[in-house]
């Protein structure tokens, strides 16, 4: 199989490179103006050299004054120590610390985006990729655009300096310069190409090759070789191999060496009329020494400098690859919008005829139900029936795909995305403890002194108290190895008691619990239905539980089904009705009787 190559087309790659300028010009303007400047000072440097040397050497084939070659040689002193002293001052000083500053605002400036982009994003595999990669590429991608563009404008004006200054010499001369230059740049490119048709024709061969050293070399085939003859065709394969690679080979050299005869037979024409033309002038006096030693330096420097002006192209090109993804990331826009409205009070939530769909089938179909404030709800069902999928949609984490969500009779989407989420408190089924201290795990936010008696009154009443006190560190015990080789890694249980805490500290008017004691065990879940207690006394709660112990005591039920409600009413009326509930209340009940008397 032919391996497809990523491409961008030429505009593209132009609008690419000039978007992730533009990112690094918002993120440190001044890290690539002088990244810039540098590239025009180091070019201007070329032209200079040669505009010195020169005006020396004509100064001293005019025989003028010692005074004014002196001047002139002072001259060219000083513009070389003001040029490295500058050169080392940004090589050495300015632009390391500036690149490492430029590298974490990028990085900031990525993190932001993440945290704000739709949770939808991370369904979409594509998306999911472009974003990996920016994040670990970005720095060194970002840094390197611009370095070659840095580059770029040191080769234009180096060649453009070298071509002003065989101008002054001669206009003739520095055109067959400029053209000859040109067409050297086309050879080395064919030259390119024919190596690296080459190289695509010789790794097929390679890993041909490489099969029959492995074959007979190692024992997994040792058996069959002896006792079969298949070691003759695998031969006769190497033998083709190797004939295939004579012939590329052959092909290639060939190739290359008449590209190189013509670049040499090009060069050699060039250095014969430059010498004939300028030594001529020199005869007839139109032209000085100076400018004969500034023809034969600018016809070696021209090519170079042409050549690396398309290389820099070139790379440009391969660099816009990388830039694309990270256009698509940064340009992706987020679909849930926050409204106007501020929310002040959770007074009642209803969901109205909700469809949903991550992809193209619904998960959700025609959804409607409305809990009063300080109602206990809790979701039943089995899984992937739609339960989580319903809270997500509470929280703005995903937008309905048909119907409404209303909070006190207004959708929510009027509301402030900000002011809707902090009225919320979620404990997910995948919760996560983060690489920060008990405290601020809690928290959610730095810890400061005065928030002591929260952190610690919501430990308490998640049942982490227990725990909490066999940490030498207390609250302030580091969470996690990632930043601390002695951070402290707690159990799945106690890891869900931090997360649970995490919602009872803050005050919220809705609580979601998906499964809150799914890794407790049987006192720890007593204990935390307390502490629940206490803290959600006025709050709307509603749970997603397979769990008995809990749908017994709340208002209401609600039933899912392949995205839909089938029943809803409290445990005693929905086992009165001897549905769906009740049969998956007797399956339990069974299994606890079973597991009782086993
Ligand atoms: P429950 O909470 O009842 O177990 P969910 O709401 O998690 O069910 O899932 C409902 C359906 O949606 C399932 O079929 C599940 O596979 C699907 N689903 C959940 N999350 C995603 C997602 N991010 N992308 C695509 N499908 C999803």
């Amino acid at each position: 199989m032919k391996n497809k190559k990523e491409k961008v087309p030429f505009r593209q790659a132009v609008k690419n490179n000039i978007f992730i300028l533009n990112l690094a010009f918002k993120s440190d303007r001044l890290m690539v103006i002088m990244r810039l400047v540098m590239g025009f000072f180091t070019g201007l440097n070329h032209g200079a050299s040669l505009f010195f040397t020169k005006e020396i050497l004509n100064s001293l084939d005019m025989g003028r004054s010692v005074e004014h070659i002196m001047v002139l040689i002072l001259l060219m002193g000083l513009y070389t120590l003001v040029y490295e002293l500058f050169f080392a001052w940004y090589y050495k000083l300015l632009n390391p610390t500036h690149k490492l500053n430029f590298i974490r605002l990028i990085h900031k400036s990525f993190f932001v985006k993440a945290s704000d982009i739709d949770l939808a994003c991370y369904d979409t595999p594509e998306f999911y990729n472009d974003f990996i990669y920016s994040m670990q590429n970005c720095d060194k991608s970002i840094v390197n655009t611009i370095d070659q563009l840095g580059d770029l404008v040191r080769s234009l004006i180096a060649s453009g300096s070298v071509f002003a200054v065989v101008l002054t010499v001669d206009p003739v001369i520095a055109v067959v310069i400029l053209g000859v230059s040109v067409l050297d740049m086309i050879i080395r490119l064919i030259q390119n190409g024919v190596y690296y048709k080459y190289n695509i024709e010789t790794n097929e061969i390679w890993r041909k090759t490489w099969y029959v050293e492995k074959f007979f070399s190692l024992a997994d085939y040792a058996k069959e070789i002896r006792l079969t003859d298949v070691s003759k065709n695998v031969i006769n394969e190497y033998d083709k191999a190797i004939e295939q690679q004579k012939r590329a080979a052959i092909s290639m050299n060939i190739k290359a060496r008449i590209l190189t005869i013509a670049a040499t037979l090009l060069n050699t024409a060039l250095t014969l009329f430059i010498l004939i033309f300028m030594a001529k002038g020199l005869f007839e006096g139109s032209v000085l020494i100076g400018g004969f030693t500034v023809a034969i330096t600018a016809s070696w420097k021209l090519k170079g400098l042409v050549y690396d002006i398309q290389s820099k192209f070139v790379e440009m090109g391969k660099d816009s690859l990388f830039a694309d993804k990270v256009r698509r990331f940064m340009e992706t826009e987020t679909q849930i919008k926050s409204g106007e409205r501020e929310l002040l009070e959770v007074e009642s939530l209803e969901f109205k005829n909700v469809y949903f769909a991550y992809d193209d089938k619904y998960v959700l179909e025609n959804v409607s139900f409305y809990i009063k404030k300080g109602e206990r709800i809790a979701f039943v069902g089995y899984n992937g029936a739609g339960k989580t999928t319903t809270t997500k949609l509470i929280m703005r984490l995903y937008d309905v795909s048909k119907g409404q969500i209303l909070i006190n009779g207004i959708d929510i989407k009027e509301y402030k995305l900000e002011s809707l989420r902090e009225k919320i408190g979620a404990v997910f089924q995948d919760y996560k403890v983060f690489a920060a201290s008990v405290a601020e795990n809690v928290l959610g936010d730095v810890y400061t002194e005065d928030k002591e008696n929260v952190v610690l009154s919501a430990l308490e009443d998640s049942t982490f108290g227990q725990r909490l006190s066999q940490l030498k560190e207390g609250i302030h015990t580091e969470l996690t190895r990632e930043f601390y080789d002695n951070g402290t890694n707690l159990s799945g249980g106690e890891n869900q008691k931090i997360a649970i805490a995490r919602v009872f500290a803050h005050d919220n008017q809705m609580l979601i619990m998906d499964e809150p004691s799914s890794a407790l065990d049987p006192i720890a879940e007593y204990n935390l239905n307390v502490g629940i207690d206490k803290n959600a006394r006025d709050k709307t709660v509603i749970f997603i539980t397979h769990r008995l112990s809990t749908t017994r005591h709340v208002n209401r039920i609600y039933m899912f089904e392949n995205g839909t409600i089938i029943e809803s009413g409290s445990h005693d009326q929905l086992i009165q009705k001897g549905g769906k509930y009740a049969e998956m209340f007797e399956l339990q009940a069974e299994k606890y009787r079973a597991k009782k008397e086993s």
